[in-house]
């Protein structure tokens, strides 16, 4: 099973002519192309599927380049909101998690409604670093966010709940790692989902087994750990293959900015990695500062 060749036969726009890589465009017109081509139709049948018709919109939302309300509008020019409903609802699952940040703050760092249990360690498993679990569909997942900067929401889940539940690791800093590899890196989407996950923002753990992978990657894996039913699942001691496990503390190295060159007689337009919407204040002229410092 290759990923990069389900996503390639239903997403062809997305890879370069080498094939390599996921093609995240920064032109601003063909951003706007990929919002006005979402099938949302397709994407309410198809969106659990490693092959569903997914967006991959979420480093242009994630960045500020676009807005939830104006993608939900060019939608809804296009789809009723009945048949745009789960659409919708995914795009109003973004910001639930950004408001619950607003409300809580650094508190989502933290285990919001449940202190997660049982943990062994709050390091991360060797075996998810290296892409090394022997779950074949995982293992090329993580590979592939490694390479491309892009995770789909289902193999998320996966990663998270082996890491979590099946390892019994403590989620903050595989969370943290994921969140460092991905484009889309968002710190309340990330961690409340990582809570999720975990059973630490949610009433239940979640868990899949070998057979729900195979199902929604389309592997075909049998005889692993994870090949049991749920019951099994939820007794299972930690398999040795997670049993490893290692500190991570993974740094960007930022440029220099003492060579900055600011002009006080024009207006300072402060960004952050969070806010990079090309269209604020485009008409005017002034001094562009990007803060890459933010937590
Ligand atoms: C463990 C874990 C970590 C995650 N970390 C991030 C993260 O750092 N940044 C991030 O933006 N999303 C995160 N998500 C949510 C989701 O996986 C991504 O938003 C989605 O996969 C992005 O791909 P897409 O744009 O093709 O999504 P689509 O399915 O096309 O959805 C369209 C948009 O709706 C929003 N959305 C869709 N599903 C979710 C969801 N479950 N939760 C919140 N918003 C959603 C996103 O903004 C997305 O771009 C995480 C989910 C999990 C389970």
């Amino acid at each position: 099973m290759n990923l990069r060749n389900l996503h390639k036969e239903n997403q062809p726009n997305l890879f370069t002519e080498d094939n390599k890589k996921i093609i995240f465009p920064t032109n601003y017109t063909e951003i706007l192309e990929r919002v006005s081509s979402v099938d949302a139709n397709a994407y309410g049948k198809t969106r659990n599927f490693l092959w569903g018709k997914v967006s991959y919109l979420s480093p242009y939302i994630s960045r500020g380049v676009i807005s939830l309300p104006f993608i939900k509008e060019e939608i809804l020019k296009n789809y009723n909101l009945k048949t745009a409903e789960k659409w919708v609802s995914e795009l109003a699952w973004r910001e639930f998690f950004q408001r619950i940040w607003q409300a809580k703050g650094d508190a989502i760092h933290t285990d919001l409604r449940n202190t997660q249990f049982p943990i062994k360690h709050k390091n991360i498993p060797t075996a998810i670093l290296e892409a090394n679990t022997n779950i074949h569909a995982i293992d090329e997942g993580i590979k592939n966010l490694i390479d491309t900067g892009y995770m789909h929401n289902h193999m998320r889940m996966y990663t998270a709940m082996l890491t979590t539940n099946i390892g019994q690791t403590h989620w903050y800093k595989p969370a943290q790692w994921m969140y460092y590899h991905l484009l889309d890196h968002d710190a309340a989407s990330n961690h409340l989902s990582w809570q999720w996950v975990a059973g630490a923002f949610s009433s239940k753990k979640y868990i899949a087994n070998q057979e729900n992978i195979n199902k929604y990657t389309g592997s075909n894996q049998a005889n692993t750990f994870l090949d049991r039913s749920y019951e099994e699942l939820s007794a299972l001691e930690v398999p040795n293959i997670l049993s490893n496990n290692i500190t991570w503390n993974e740094v960007t190295t930022l440029p220099n900015s003492d060579e900055l060159k600011i002009n006080d007689q024009e207006p300072i337009f402060l960004y952050n990695t969070y806010q990079l919407d090309p269209l604020w204040h485009k008409q005017e002229v002034g001094c562009r500062i990007l803060l890459t410092k933010f937590k």
